[in-house]
């Protein structure tokens, strides 16, 4: 089965092919082609502004062409940045979900607004396919309300202003990877899962559900990120407003402005930060403390949340390749017992452990498969929508 991948971004969209063969294996197996179509600002990198027809094309024209037409597709997924509270399973896309997704894009503009130009392109190009969404909220819907609701008026949780949480796809995907390579039922575990690459955020997960998480009601919140800035006191913000800056100053000084790049005013890029920071740049030896000030607080809060934490999972462009990032942050929780083995934490490869052996928690790195793991969604719909067909026609 032939499933094409879409994950639009704000500045960007990525795109995958799988050929899935049956039964699946039980871990991700590699794209058969990958495609990135980046613009920055005014400057679009291909000559289509529309990134989904310039993949479309890829797809069956010139060297890279994999597929002789786009008819061989089977199922088109996408992933959908915010699906709010209604919609929250993967789903086929139907009219009703193309304007379920459309009234969620004020809580997620430049996101649900590329994701609806993809879903559209495609049917424009093929028709009736098979497309897929699959919510990067969904996972964290079934937040305990403790952890959902901001403690503002009672009337914001009547508006949809409460905690959403974000990256839901890859931690469940590491909540189901780490219990495979701990060998134990998900049932029993409680995870900490660090997604930390342009985003960051951590979630707690007990039992295989997300039970916190430290993004919210936007993607904004929590840690500190490459050019976000994370949670920061609201009252500078009040602050800056009565400065005289606009509301479009502050999303602009929140979102490009802050976080690593902010602070250290030399790159949004941990590998940057640390070399800086390795040659004695002082402001990018802050932004790393910073970071991990941070990082650490959160696992910390997360571990409080699920009453104890059996492993601890990094995942993530930081997260999986950041020795100095992962050694920070398990310093301070030796106090848990925690140890990480310093040998296998400068090792890179394959999803591993590299806690010591002693450790009383255990320290995966796993790396992020949103893509596989949204073409897997999209196979069991594909599936289930076949036996449901096969089924009206054996019907007597
Ligand atoms: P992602 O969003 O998962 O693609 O992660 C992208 C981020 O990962 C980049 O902006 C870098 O900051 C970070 N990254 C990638 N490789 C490394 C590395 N070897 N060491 C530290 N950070 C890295």
């Amino acid at each position: 089965m032939k499933i094409l991948v879409l994950n639009s971004g704000s500045s960007s969209q990525k795109a995958s092919l799988y050929d899935f063969t049956d039964p699946l294996p039980p871990s991700p197996t590699a794209a058969l082609w990958d495609g990135q179509v980046e613009w920055q600002g005014d400057r679009v990198v291909l000559q289509t502004r529309n990134s989904t027809g310039a993949i479309l094309n890829a797809l069956t024209r010139g060297q890279a062409r994999v597929l002789s037409s786009l008819s061989e597709l089977d199922v088109v997924g996408h992933r959908i940045v915010n699906g709010g509270q209604e919609l929250t399973q993967p789903t086929a896309i139907t009219r009703e979900v193309k304007t379920a997704i459309r009234s969620m894009s004020p809580l997620a503009p430049l996101h649900n607004r590329a994701e609806l130009d993809g879903i559209e392109i495609i049917e424009k190009r093929m028709g009736d396919v098979l497309q897929v969404a699959v919510f990067d909220t969904g996972f964290h819907s079934g937040l305990p309300e403790a952890a959902a609701v901001y403690p503002g008026p009672y009337e914001w949780l009547r508006q949809g202003i409460r905690r959403y949480g974000f990256h839901g796809i890859n931690h469940q995907y590491c909540a189901e990877r780490a219990a495979q390579l701990l060998a134990k039922d998900p049932a029993a575990l409680k995870l900490v899962t660090c997604h930390l690459g342009n985003g960051c955020s951590l979630a707690a997960i007990q039992g295989g559900r997300s039970v916190d998480t430290t993004m919210g009601f936007t993607p904004l919140e929590g840690l500190m990120m490459g050019t976000r800035s994370g949670s920061v006191d609201p009252g500078i913000l009040t602050y800056l407003l009565r400065q005289g800056h606009t509301g479009q100053d502050l999303d602009e000084i929140l979102n490009a402005k802050s976080g690593l790049l902010g602070i250290s005013g030399l790159s949004a890029d941990m590998r940057m930060v640390v070399s800086a920071m390795q040659e004695g740049n002082a402001r990018a030896k802050l932004a790393f403390e910073v970071f991990i000030h941070r990082l650490r607080s959160g696992i910390a809060a997360m571990a409080a949340t699920l009453s104890g934490m059996d492993a601890l999972v990094f995942t993530a462009g930081i997260g999986e390749n950041s020795a100095e990032v992962r050694a920070a942050a398990c310093s301070n929780f030796a106090f848990l017992g925690l140890a990480i083995d310093p040998a296998k934490n400068l090792t890179s490869g394959s999803d591993r452990d590299i806690a010591t052996t002693h450790s009383a928690i255990r320290v995966l790195v796993i790396h992020a498969q949103e893509d596989w793991a949204i073409a897997r969604e999209c196979w069991k719909l594909s599936l289930a929508a076949k036996a449901a067909t096969q089924k009206h026609y054996n019907e007597p």
